[in-house]
């Protein structure tokens, strides 16, 4: 089972689950660097991707 400790509880959905760590990383962030900026997640276990990846841009 590849990657089975990693994978998030929603299971391989073909789409992007991490919505909970996407709004972490976003409240986060704001709250580090003072402005307002939106986390995309780009590849996600649950997408059948090898890791999670989350990229951060200002908004
Ligand atoms: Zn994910």
């Amino acid at each position: 089972m590849k990657d089975s400790f990693f994978a998030p509880s929603a299971g391989n959905t073909g789409q992007v689950e991490c919505y909970i760590v996407v709004g972490m990383i976003a409240g986060a962030a704001h709250h580090i660097l003072n402005k307002d900026v939106v986390c995309i997640e780009e590849l996600c276990l649950s997408k059948s991707d090898n890791v999670c990846k989350f990229n951060l841009k200002n908004n």
